[in-house]
């Protein structure tokens, strides 16, 4: 497929502020053996595993795009390694969906 390697590469996993959702943190030493951040933005503390997750537009516009060409939410997920729910959300958001209650549980 022309389009996996790609997503692969784009699929970054950015990091956010659990509470603003900020991406501007910085290390703040360990706690527990475990990596601390703290936001720029709002001064909260917090570890890695506790860290909002978010993808970056590119990689959210090439599931969309996958999704047109007539992928299923659960291939995408499968090939890029996003939750099927999260490329759900993305499609549901960009309007491709035509009627919601048309979709199967199944494909969710
Ligand atoms: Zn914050």
């Amino acid at each position: 497929m022309a389009f996996d390697q790609y997503a692969l590469k784009t699929n970054r996993v950015l990091m956010k502020c659990p509470n603003c959702e900020s991406e501007q943190f910085q290390k703040n030493g360990h706690r527990s053996g475990k990596q601390n951040y703290r936001c720029k933005n709002c001064g909260r503390q917090y570890v890695e595993a506790y860290a909002a997750k978010g993808y970056s537009e590119d990689t959210k516009q090439i599931c969309i795009k996958m999704y047109r060409t007539g992928l299923k939410l659960r291939e995408i997920a499968s090939l890029t390694g996003i939750s099927h729910g999260t490329v759900y959300n993305w499609v549901k958001q960009a309007r491709l969906l035509p009627n919601t209650t048309d979709v199967p549980d199944d494909t969710i």
